[in-house]
């Protein structure tokens, strides 16, 4: 199923006025400090990612429980895959990082499978 995504209205009527009211925000709360305004949009960036992906602890949790039930094979090509540098492939990108939507894959075999599904 393909991702939701937002319709030209709403872009134009939801995202941008939701958009500049954080730049605003933004704004206002770091009072002129450049430093903490990076900081602060640095943090809500961090946060907005950790609402999609889940944390790093999450994540890292996830992998190595598909690396056991997955008996340490990709579930893409089949191969052994290394205990490091693998990675989580959603079935679904809405549906998000849980263990009945991802599955443990080379990086090679998601590069070259989310190739396939673009140009299928
Ligand atoms: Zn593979």
């Amino acid at each position: 199923m393909p991702n939701p995504q937002l319709t030209p209205v709403q872009r134009e009527k939801l995202f941008a006025p939701l958009f500049n009211r954080v730049l605003r925000e933004l704004a206002d709360t770091s009072c002129g400090d450049v430093r903490l305004h990076w900081a602060l949009r640095r943090k809500l960036a961090k946060e907005l990612t950790y609402l999609e992906r889940g944390t790093p602890t999450h994540r890292k949790r996830l992998k190595a429980k598909k690396y056991s039930e997955q008996w340490a094979l990709c579930a893409i090509c089949g191969r052994v895959l290394p205990y490091k540098n693998t990675e989580l492939d959603r079935l679904d990108a809405f549906g998000g990082y849980t263990e009945a939507n991802t599955r443990l894959v080379h990086h090679a075999c998601h590069i070259a499978d989310q190739k396939r599904k673009k140009y299928a």
